[in-house]
């Protein structure tokens, strides 16, 4: 039985880690939104495991729920930080803990509601959900401080692991984990005076999933994953300062390279990244264009609506824009009410057809959504054929916007003039 149990224990851990791992892998084809939904989903039935399902191992009785999904979740979330940041991490722990809340905020309403069977012999267990109440509240409060600690602690001991990585996850899980069940093992010793026991069976349990999740991620980085990818090295003050939601948003926006109004890359980052993008680009002899957008006679919209409205105005069209994007392209806010689009994989002619679509867009946007008719003018210089320094596509394509807007405005201007 013993053996069958540690069997299946391992076969759970695998199919976890698996589906998990590819879901985080898959998230810029599927959104992250997959690997988060289904995070959130596992949590419920974690925490009824872990207050009813119990099996024996060798060194004692342990719960699957917590010994493989609630270390396997901590693991998570550490892997989701490292793949992508802070500001994405916190998303699902604080969704975790408004989640847990709500349930017990529904359950407390619930379970005052007389109920009827309509199957019968088959009566809701309310024990379970009584059983499960105070587990469910200590355990999210729990989950939140070691999903941060966990992180925190990933970027302090950053330079002591170097570029080992699997040591790196190693100490991380087996730190938190155990302080994850000090903290559980208070709980249910003041509430049901579980015996020491119980703790160390626990905390063995913990240990080995952690061991058995860094065997799987470390043969991960070795067969599906560039190791090089998943070191990071981030201030650890400036990590908590997010994770705890103490950042001013502005700073935030500062480093993430993003305008303050329209939230889209300022023109800082656009001298910082835009060359980068454009020697790749060449570099592969891929076509790569940049498209200037100025909006027309910004100053008398300004005028008439007033400088707020404008503002609200400036905000719409950038977010049309950003919608509007494909992966390849690169959007920058570059001064009040120009726009710098730097888009690789596109040929001049393509270009040509993609900057009048935007135009078309931007114009009909704005009769349905804006309080007036708002239009752009645009030019367009591609790599290599106007030049191969971000410089002498700018100045080209910036002659080209002027003589758009000497021709009328609402009009497209690259190699050749569009209506
Ligand atoms: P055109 O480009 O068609 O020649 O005319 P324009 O009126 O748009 O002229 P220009 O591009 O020279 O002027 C841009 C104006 O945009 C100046 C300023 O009043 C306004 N502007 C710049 N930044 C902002 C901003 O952040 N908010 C608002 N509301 N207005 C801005
Ligand atoms: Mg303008
Ligand atoms: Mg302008």
């Amino acid at each position: 039985m013993v053996v069958t149990n540690t069997f299946l224990l391992i076969a759970q851990a695998a199919v976890y880690f698996t589906v998990m791992m590819s879901l985080l892998q898959a998230r810029h084809s599927i959104g992250i939104g997959v690997f988060m939904c289904a995070l959130g989903v596992m949590h419920f039935l974690e925490t009824y495991l872990a207050s009813v399902f119990y099996i024996e191992l060798p060194f004692g009785i342990i719960s699957p729920g917590s010994t493989i999904l609630f270390s396997g979740k901590l693991l998570m979330i550490l892997l989701l930080y490292i793949r992508e940041d802070a500001l994405v991490v916190r998303q699902p722990i604080y969704g975790l803990l408004i989640g847990n809340f709500l349930i017990v905020a529904l359950v407390m309403i619930l379970r005052s509601h007389d109920t009827v069977s309509v199957i019968p012999d088959r009566v809701p267990d309310i024990r379970f959900v009584d059983e499960m109440g105070w587990l469910m509240v200590w355990g999210t409060i729990l989950l939140f401080i070691d999903a941060i600690a966990i992180i925190v602690l990933y970027e302090r001991i950053g330079d002591a692991f170097g570029r080992h990585l699997g040591w790196r996850f190693l100490v991380c899980g087996a730190v938190v984990l155990t302080f994850d069940q000090a903290g559980f093992y208070l709980a249910l010793r003041y509430v049901s005076g579980a015996p020491l026991s119980v703790f160390f069976g626990g905390w063995a349990a913990k240990m080995v999933a952690t061991l058995l999740y860094t065997g799987f991620f470390v043969t991960y980085l070795r067969f599906f994953d560039e190791k090089a990818k998943w070191l990071t090295h981030r201030s650890f003050r400036d990590v908590f300062h997010v994770l705890t939601y103490r950042e001013r948003y502005y700073d935030l926006l500062e480093t993430s390279g993003r305008d303050h109004l329209t939230g889209v890359h300022h023109r800082r980052s656009y001298d910082l990244n835009g060359p980068k993008i454009l020697q790749e680009s060449l570099a592969a002899g891929r076509s790569i264009t940049m498209l200037v957008i100025d909006i027309d006679h910004f100053k008398l919209v300004n005028d008439r609506l007033g400088h707020q409205a404008g503002d609200e105005v400036l905000k719409a069209i950038a977010g049309l824009l950003n919608e509007n994007l494909r992966a390849e392209d690169h959007l920058y806010r570059f001064g009040g009410e120009e726009f710098v689009l730097l888009c690789d994989r596109l040929a001049p002619e393509a270009a040509m057809g993609m900057a009048g679509r935007i135009r078309k867009l931007i114009e009909k946007f704005s009769i349905i959504y804006l309080p007036e008719k708002v239009t752009v003018s645009v030019g367009v210089a591609s790599a290599p054929e106007d030049g191969d320094s971000l410089e002498a596509l700018f100045q080209t394509a910036d002659q080209r916007l002027y003589r758009a807007k000497h021709m009328g405005r609402n009009r497209v201007c690259g190699p050749a003039v569009q209506d």
